[in-house]
């Protein structure tokens, strides 16, 4: 039996696994609904039936996992998570590595695999790469040099956590005014339900300028279907909006507006701390939102001093929703394997994988 690679992308909904060969080309692939509130224990299980069925292709050598949360240096997870009960506490490196036939394993934060798999998709080409994932929530990771920058228990770049409007819309994690009550996917449904609704958005300094980009803005939203059907009842989410904007509906155009507002803030802080010389925008929002890069780039002069932005790129993902997946592969090949190695086989698979 041939060596394979083993990737793991362990969400709140899904967890997806992937078996690379030794020359890193795509074998297999399993996935499972994740048992997200029964508890750690049936989380575990889960991720042990997608290695075993993985492990039918061949002798794992290497496993990496990408988790939400924050994680240590040992693959324990150590930080919030909330979307899988109990998960604080797991011994998830241990488990995997046990799992896969003591073979070695590293878990890291599901952002920072993203990041890496981008990185490497471009074969290591930016020195300095931001990735921002676009979701159920908003995720992050950094990369330098091509290594992951972490911070305490691999929690650094919590984009979505960036308060851009003090006071503003309640954000999951308890704060106010985070970058993720207004840019992630739910909550840019959310924004279009309360705004066709007439209900208190709090958009703050937001409102103020999209209503100065939008100067005969008709604050009911008469002459938009999207608004109509959420008045007759729709439950909407981003591709709802997304759709609208397609079609030029006027509610859908000024939320889009507000979320590139948001999702432009937070990322000016990004550039002023970080540097970067490339922004990753992926995560199941941009499918629907392919102006997003650009539209953030536009937004960057007045936000933020010019050498930040001048020489930093935006660009869309390459590897879409299987970013974290293909980085958790290629960061777990990378123990067993030279990084230049891993880079060379995997980066002529970038373009070509989705
Ligand atoms: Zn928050």
């Amino acid at each position: 039996m041939s060596n394979i690679h083993i990737g793991l992308d362990i969400g709140g909904q899904t967890i997806r696994c992937i078996a690379l060969d030794a020359k890193l080309n795509r074998v297999s692939e399993a996935s499972i609904v994740t048992p997200a509130r029964e508890g750690s224990l049936a989380v575990l299980a889960a991720i042990r039936s997608v290695i075993d069925m993985a492990a039918e292709e061949g002798t794992i050598i290497s496993v990496g996992a990408g988790t939400p949360g924050g994680v240590d240096s040992q693959g324990v997870i150590v930080g919030m998570a909330a979307n899988i009960a109990g998960w604080f506490g797991t011994h998830l490196g241990e488990y995997i590595s046990s799992a896969a036939g003591g073979v070695p394993a590293v878990v890291r934060n599901d952002g920072n695999m993203a990041a890496f798999g981008e990185w490497v998709a471009r074969k290591g080409s930016s020195r300095a790469l931001v990735y921002i994932g676009l979701g159920t929530g908003i995720g992050g990771g950094y990369i330098e040099g091509g290594r992951i920058l972490g911070g305490c228990d691999d929690r650094a770049l919590e984009i979505g956590h960036f308060a851009i409007e003090p006071g503003g819309r309640s954000c999951v994690c308890g704060a106010q005014g985070c970058a993720e009550a207004y840019g992630s996917g739910p909550s840019i449904g959310r924004i279009a339900m309360d705004l066709a609704l007439g209900k208190d958005p709090a958009l703050g300094s937001l409102d103020k300028t999209g209503t100065l980009q939008n100067p005969g803005l008709d604050k009911n939203f008469n002459n938009s279907q999207l608004a109509a059907a959420i008045r007759s009842g729709l439950h909407a989410n981003a591709k709802d909006v997304y759709e609208a904007y397609a079609k030029g509906d006027a509610l859908a155009l000024f939320v889009d507006f507000l979320a590139t507002e948001a999702l432009s803030r937070m990322t000016a802080t990004a550039l002023a701390v970080l540097a970067p010389d490339l922004v990753v925008l992926g995560g199941g929002v941009i499918r629907g939102a392919t102006h997003l890069p650009s539209s953030i780039k536009k937004r960057m002069p007045s936000l933020v001093y010019e050498d930040a932005w001048r020489h930093c790129g935006f660009e869309q993902s390459l590897l879409s929703h299987e970013a974290g997946l293909y980085g958790a592969a290629w960061y777990g090949a990378a123990l067993v394997a030279s990084s230049q190695d891993v880079i060379e086989s995997a980066s002529k698979w970038g373009k070509s994988l989705v």
